[in-house]
């Protein structure tokens, strides 16, 4: 499986981090091997100082498809969850400077946490979906799917004609304003339409 993610995807998320609004969407992606674990601590590598959590809204795809339709975007999804794409923000900023790919500083081991998923048919409208990410009991990002600058549907269509996807591959859709750093210790959780979905910690 592999994850497929999409940068700058909050208008105010990428005003955060000074980046222009994208003309289409920014698309990265994360090899089976960058997956936590189910229930495993997040450890911090060590060629990073500035580890940021960034949370998601996730989708897991049910079938294997190829340049795929945007009104038939919903039938390839058959879950959704909430995720962290973890980041390490002064390596990215150091590629990025370079103009060279994310791929080391946000697809390490470890770099993708999934929550499970809920099925696909709990959710009535995909444009309709709250999240929020908390840090040590705080809350630090609230996310709705409204926001989105490209909406779940235009991203499976987008991403679809470049790659195939498989069942059990799953998509990130980017992340609202609030990101930040962590430290050993810290302990994150994430929600997904009030219910508790996730929680993670620190090493
Ligand atoms: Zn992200």
């Amino acid at each position: 499986m592999k994850c497929i993610c999409v940068g700058r995807n909050y208008a105010a998320h990428a005003a955060e981090l000074n980046n222009a609004l994208p003309t289409e969407p920014v698309i990265f992606i994360k090899p089976s091997t960058a997956v936590l674990p189910p229930g495993a601590a997040f450890r911090l590598p060590e060629f990073s100082r500035d580890m940021h959590y960034e949370g998601e809204l996730i989708f897991r795809i049910g079938r294997l498809a190829k340049d795929v339709s945007e009104a038939h975007a919903r039938s390839v999804i058959d879950g959704v969850g909430v995720g962290i794409d973890w980041t390490a923000r002064d390596l990215q900023n150091e590629l990025k400077s370079k103009g060279l790919p994310w791929e080391r500083s946000k697809a390490f081991d470890g770099s993708a946490v999934l929550s499970a998923f809920e099925p696909i048919d709990a959710f009535a409208d995909l444009g309709d979906i709250h999240f929020t990410l908390s840090l040590n009991g705080e809350l630090r990002q609230q996310g709705h799917s409204a926001d989105m600058l490209y909406p779940v549907a235009r991203v499976i269509a987008f991403v679809s004609r470049y790659f195939t996807l498989e069942p059990g591959d799953v998509l990130f859709t980017g992340t609202p304003v609030g990101v930040g750093a962590v430290k050993a210790g810290d302990r994150l959780e994430m929600s997904l339409e009030g219910r508790p979905m996730l929680s993670v910690t620190v090493q």
